[in-house]
């Protein structure tokens, strides 16, 4: 048997501590079945953290995150938190995180299930067969850029004003991240930008096109950020992997969440390139449900999932993990997020239970 797996578990708030109770279990068995083992270190992040310590990210827990293979994270911050002045708040533990880890892509399939195509606000033959992975570049665009700030203009006018900024290494490195995904993948890969307009866009362009020559079997397409917006909506099954910068990529990447039809589906990745990476469903703590059992922990067991593939390397592992949740679908299990008329309304544990057995 080869070496435990290092991972670093942060519960955080919220739902957070029963999702990842339910993940682990299924992660374990999935594990068992292939002859992998973990070694679960746990730490505090978030409204936890700062209940404990008054920090949303002591030391220690970023330590741990430095120290282990991967990190899987559930969701941060809630009502009690909601107070704080923004620099003190749960959220900034993730921040924190981000950048300790130099998380600089983020990683977000929208993947529509076929037994949900008709939870989606969208027609069913748009959605039904949707699988596109979204790489966002995570530290650096508009977000970070220098300078940033309030003055006056020339007219004594008070003004707010950012920057969107990005090196050729930045581009470049985030870039690889896609095409590398897309090799694995339908091979196609849309890089989103608005270069008609921007200077920056422009940079990014180029550096994707010259990037390109090292991944000839990916077919590189090049949209406008407005247009991919609209294809998007219009004809998702054209997107395989799509690259694009930190704003443009926050929302296409919410957009494209819509697609599924539910928060409690979706996975998430941040990942470095080397070192660990942080794995994260994409919806947040839900306070209005936390503590009564009832949350879905597929989107926590799919985070498991993009773990197993992108930092531990035991695909067969995340192949297990998906094919429960799939299995699960089929049976009609559903949490009360998806339940409707004809389907079996089941607790977050009961369906943990249900999918340690399905693995
Ligand atoms: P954040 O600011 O942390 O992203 P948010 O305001 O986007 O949070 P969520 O915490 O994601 O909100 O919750 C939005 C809604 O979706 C809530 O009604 C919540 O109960 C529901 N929800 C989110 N995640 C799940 C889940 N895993 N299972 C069931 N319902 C969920
Ligand atoms: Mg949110």
């Amino acid at each position: 048997m080869c070496k435990a797996h290092k991972v670093a578990v942060l519960p955080g708030d919220g739902i957070g501590p029963e999702i990842m109770d339910a993940a682990l279990k299924v992660l374990t068995a999935a594990g068992r079945k292939e002859g992998e083992t973990f070694e679960f270190k746990h730490a505090l992040i978030g409204g936890a953290a700062i209940d404990a310590t008054g920090n949303p990210l002591p030391e220690e827990t970023l330590d741990i995150c430095k120290a282990s293979d991967s990190v899987l994270l559930a969701a941060i911050g809630g009502y009690k938190w909601d107070t704080l002045p923004a620099a003190q708040r749960p959220e900034r533990g993730l921040l924190g995180l981000r950048a300790g880890l130099n998380a600089f892509a983020n990683l977000r399939p929208a993947i529509v299930p076929r037994q949900l195509a008709d939870s989606s606000p969208l027609k069913k033959e748009i959605v039904e067969g949707v699988d596109i992975l979204i790489v966002r570049e995570l530290v650096g665009g508009i977000y970070f850029g220098q300078p940033r700030g309030f003055g006056t203009n020339e007219k004594g006018d008070r003004i707010g004003f950012n920057t969107d900024v990005y090196s050729e290494p930045e581009v470049e490195r985030i870039a690889r991240v896609a095409f590398e995904a897309a090799q694995k993948r339908q091979k196609r890969l849309c890089s989103v930008e608005k270069s008609n307009v921007l200077e920056v866009s422009q940079l990014w362009k180029e550096v994707v096109i010259r990037v390109a020559k090292d991944y000839p079997d990916v077919e590189l397409s090049h949209m406008y950020i407005d247009n991919a917006a609209m294809q998007l909506l219009r004809n998702p099954k054209y997107f395989d992997v799509v690259v694009t910068g930190n704003i443009f990529g926050d929302i296409l990447s919410d957009e494209a969440s819509m697609l599924a039809g539910s928060l409690g589906m979706l996975p998430s990745a941040s990942i470095s390139g080397s070192g660990p990476g942080i794995f994260e469903p994409v919806h947040g703590s839900a306070p209005d449900i936390a503590g009564q059992d009832l949350a879905n922990p597929m989107a926590m067991v799919m985070s498991a999932a993009m773990m197993c593939r992108y930092d531990l390397k035991i695909p067969k592992v995340a192949d297990r993990l998906e094919a429960a949740v799939d299995q699960a679908l089929d049976q009609g299990l559903r949490t009360k997020d998806l339940w409707k008329e004809g389907t079996t309304l089941v607790k977050c544990s009961e369906l943990g239970n249900k999918l340690v057995e399905l693995v």
